[in-house]
């Protein structure tokens, strides 16, 4: 306990989350002390400062942050960092900031989105839905406000959240009323001590405070959610999406023959793919997750099926650019793992030329093996260190050419190709060795391809 009988609440990080979170403290009656190690970002800062909050940066001054009642950790920090250490050594409790805004949500509703792919797309889908309907909604987490700020902000009725394997981490009663499992495949493993069974664990812990009250939907496809539900015991209402079966007796999702099935409480949604406004087979699986949520969160079937026409896709993901003398260059600059190129890939219908490349995480190229045989033309690769995409790809693809920008890239991209070809980049791999982030990466690229 601080001084003044306050409780106090240390943060450990001030972006998004480490703000809003702070930020919430202060309204709700804590001592707050927010610690960055490094430089914390100019509009930041000034929320802190527009709030009073105490705060600092480039250090960590270890005995006011051990003074705390408990402790804010941003997402972003590993456990490994000894600050984060010695916390925990002094047995101080540690919180998400999903956590802690939890705690003061009061009566409102959450569903919850997680997954390794899908998040942002499937959370922002769902929440059109929801403000298409006319919910007292607000969408949370990685795309907007972090939910602690927007419960201080405006508090909703619905939240519907973009949640990371980091942010479940340190929850201790966070329960959404309605709980997302997109799939789970190989991504962050350095953060799992590189064992992927820790990293599905923490996937699942989305659901471990949910009753037989709340719903779980999860992507029946996944054979990591298949074998993790194949032997635990799960607490609240399963509902599967799936494109495996052809027939759903029970609640759930399907996809068959182009057409999308939504099930719930035996009332039947069916409507063409043809008649989503996004496209490609992981769009398919976020519509089904969105659908079913929707329905859950008791949206009616024609509601839904209007809102999901007039849904507009992400920036960054599958994005159409232009058109240049028949090419097309759609920039997905979000595919930052194997899986979402495989996605990207499977939605190709023409001649493809891949830009693919960055910083890679161990990438297994072999997932796109045979996508990249059908219908890569050539490779372009954007980063500094080409030679994992080499060794994967030039015994199979004609042309695998190096390039460091984004500029360049996209000239080699557009020298490769022909009318009624696509240059897709889908780089498979994060973009700090030549960008800023990926959406860095995206706005470069788009911006070559303005310039051609
Ligand atoms: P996240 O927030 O989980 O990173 P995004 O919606 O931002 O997910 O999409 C990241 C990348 O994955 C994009 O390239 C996108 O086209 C692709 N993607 C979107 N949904 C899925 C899905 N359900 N399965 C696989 N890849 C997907």
């Amino acid at each position: 306990m601080s001084t003044n009988d306050k409780k106090r609440l240390v943060v450990l990080g001030a972006a998004e989350s480490g703000v809003g979170a702070a930020l919430l403290g202060k309204q709700q009656g804590w001592d707050v002390f927010v610690s960055d190690g490094g430089t914390i970002k100019e509009h930041f800062r000034k929320e802190l400062e527009a709030a009073e909050v105490v705060f600092e940066e480039k250090q960590h001054t270890i005995d006011k942050i051990l003074s705390a009642d408990c402790v804010v950790k941003s997402p972003g920090i590993s456990d490994k960092v000894s600050v984060v250490m010695k916390v925990r050594e002094a047995g101080i409790e540690v919180c998400s900031e999903i956590e802690f805004g939890y705690r003061y949500k009061a009566d409102s509703k959450i569903i919850a989105i997680t997954g390794t792919n899908g998040k942002s797309t499937a959370t922002s889908m769902t929440y059109h839905l929801l403000k298409e309907a006319d919910y007292d909604v607000a969408m949370v987490g990685n795309i907007g406000y972090s939910f602690a700020k927007q419960i201080a902000h405006r508090p909703c009725e619905w939240y519907v959240m973009e949640v990371s394997s980091f942010q479940l981490d340190d929850i201790h009663t966070f329960r959404p009323d309605v709980a997302v499992i997109l799939n789970i495949t190989e991504d962050h493993l350095d953060r799992y001590d590189y064992k992927m069974e820790n990293y599905i664990a923490s996937k699942f812990r989305i659901t471990e405070n949910q009753t037989d009250k709340d719903y779980l939907i999860l992507n029946y496809d996944d054979p990591n959610i298949k074998a993790y539900i194949g032997t635990h015991f799960i607490q609240s209402n399963t509902i599967f999406f799936t494109m495996s079966e052809n027939n759903i007796s029970n609640d759930g999702g399907t996809v068959n023959e182009e057409q999308m099935n939504i099930r719930f409480n035996g009332e039947q949604l069916n409507m063409s793919i043809h008649d989503l406004s996004v496209k490609g087979k992981h769009n398919q699986y976020n519509s089904m997750a969105a659908g079913i949520s929707a329905r859950v969160a008791g949206i009616r079937k024609d509601k839904i099926r209007e809102s999901f026409a007039s849904f507009n896709g992400l920036e960054h993901r599958l994005e159409f650019v232009a058109k240049i003398r028949g090419v097309e260059f759609i920039n997905d600059s979000k595919a930052t793992n194997v899986n979402s190129v495989w996605y990207a890939l499977e939605s190709m219908t023409k001649p493809t030329i891949l830009i693919l490349g960055g910083q890679d995480k161990g990438n297994d190229y072999n997932q796109i093996m045979d996508l990249v045989k059908e219908k890569v033309k050539a490779i372009v690769c954007m980063g500094l260190d080409n030679e994992p995409i080499h060794k994967a790809f030039d015994n199979v693809v004609e042309s695998v050419v190096d390039t460091k920008n984004a500029r360049d890239a996209v000239h080699a991209a557009y020298a490769l190709a022909e009318k009624d070809e696509v240059v897709l980049l889908s780089p498979a791999c994060a973009s700090f060795d030549l960008f800023a982030n990926y959406e860095d990466r995206g706005e470069q690229f788009k911006e070559a391809v303005k310039n051609l």
